[in-house]
């Protein structure tokens, strides 16, 4: 039996994981389980799956907590160093699943214990991907993608070399904006923003679609867990969402990944690689889709793709700046303090205000200085937002 915990059960990505571990009992056995304000669905999912703790983030919810584990034996914790410690608990086989930078520390304790990762908060490799794979190496732990498109990378690269790949295309959907008039973006709410016309995600990845800030994060992601160098990495919009991800090789041939929109197969193909294992997904029929569209993304619409290659070519703290700045500046757009077009403005004031911090400039890239670019970029986000809305 494996061993295995999920860092962010209750989101959109651990449901799916629970979902895959619920089919196939006789296969794992659950050490922790994390959730954040729902407290009823970890509780049920920890009973179900007899998991020795749960943990919420929440250190005001664990009274709840203890509540809903009443008369079992599952151990109930809660804050930010109970989600280390879960992760610490030997297992061979994380899910990072939290959403955010939250996700970071977590997931390299995780490592440290040698744990197999399974990675889909892709925010830990953007804001600090040299130290994730340092983390890895350094304890002999293994980070699989649970991303589509690096699942799809990590896929077509099996068996090649890769030094003889040329290129890596990640695909976009496009978002709920992809054909929206341009000079209506500004004035798109965070509930239009919030629907995805092909994959049913969590609120905030699905409005970090349609911003395609999501689709810069993947690139970064990209960049720091495979290597290739920035202009190696394209994106491409399709509309169809169904080739995930393409890898090309210098003799011309490139391999395409092809799947359903469904991440049980990506999360899937973590649970149980090396093999392959039978999936509850949809088997694709491509006759009935029929065609396959590929297309340029237009800067205008999604200027972030441009910030996101300076990030690529910069590296050091930009990453973490960059995604804690995205951070705040969506949670001041789902309030209502800024429009849609204003969070990659903001990024850019952000970047540009950080990149003179001599705090930063003369610091070494570590935990601790992560920590600190990202709480500095939260607190310059704030400011700009501050002084635009004033
Ligand atoms: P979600 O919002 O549905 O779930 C997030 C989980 O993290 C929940 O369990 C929540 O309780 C927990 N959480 C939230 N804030 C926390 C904090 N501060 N500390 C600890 N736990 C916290 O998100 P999701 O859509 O499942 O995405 C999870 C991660 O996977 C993200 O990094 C996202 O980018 C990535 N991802 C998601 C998808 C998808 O299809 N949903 C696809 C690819 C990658
Ligand atoms: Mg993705």
């Amino acid at each position: 039996m494996k061993r295995i915990s999920i860092l962010g059960s209750t989101g959109s990505i651990g449901q799916n994981t629970i979902d895959l571990v619920r089919r196939d009992p006789a296969a794992f056995q659950v050490v922790a389980l994390t959730g954040g304000q729902n407290i009823d669905q970890l509780a049920r999912d920890a009973k179900e799956l007899k998991a020795e703790v749960a943990v919420t983030a929440d250190d005001a919810r664990l009274d709840d907590l203890r509540t809903a584990l009443k008369g079992t034996k599952i151990e109930a914790a809660a804050g930010a160093e109970a989600l280390i410690e879960a992760a610490q608990r030997p297992a061979h086989w994380v899910m990072s699943a939290i959403v955010g930078s939250a996700g970071l520390r977590p997931g390299l304790a995780a490592l440290e214990q040698g744990a197999t990762l399974a990675l889909a908060n892709k925010e830990s490799l953007v804001a600090a991907g040299p130290l994730v794979m340092k983390t890895a190496r350094t304890n002999g732990a293994r980070i699989l993608p649970v991303d589509s498109e690096h699942s799809a990378i990590f896929q077509a690269l099996r068996g090649e070399d890769s030094a003889a790949v040329t290129r890596i295309i990640i695909t976009a959907s496009g978002g709920a904006f992809r054909d929206w008039p341009l000079e209506d973006l500004e004035r798109a709410t965070p509930e239009q923003a919030a629907t995805h016309p092909n994959w049913d995600m969590g609120q905030r990845i699905t409005i970090d679609s349609a911003s395609m800030f999501n689709k810069a994060l993947e690139m970064i992601e990209a960049r720091e867990f495979f290597g290739f160098a920035p202009n190696q990495i394209e994106v491409l919009i399709h509309p169809e969402s169904l080739v995930h991800a393409m890898v090309a090789y210098c003799d011309g041939g490139i391999i395409a990944h092809v799947g359903p929109h469904d991440m049980r197969h990506a999360i899937g193909h973590a649970m149980y690689w090396p093999e392959r294992y039978p999936l509850p997904v949809e088997q694709l029929n491509l006759a009935a889709v029929g065609q396959l569209n590929f297309h340029e993304p237009d800067l205008r619409r999604y200027p972030v793709l441009r910030l996101a290659r300076e990030v690529m070519d910069e590296r050091g703290f930009s990453g973490a700046i960059f995604n804690a700045a995205k951070e705040r500046a969506l949670d001041h757009f789902i309030a209502g303090h800024i429009g849609f077009c204003d969070m990659c403005d903001i990024v850019e004031e952000v970047l540009a205000r950080l990149s003179s911090e001599d705090s930063l400039n003369s610091a070494g890239f570590t935990l601790e200085t992560v920590l600190e670019a990202d709480q500095l970029a939260r607190a310059r986000a704030d400011d700009v937002v501050k002084e635009r809305t004033r």
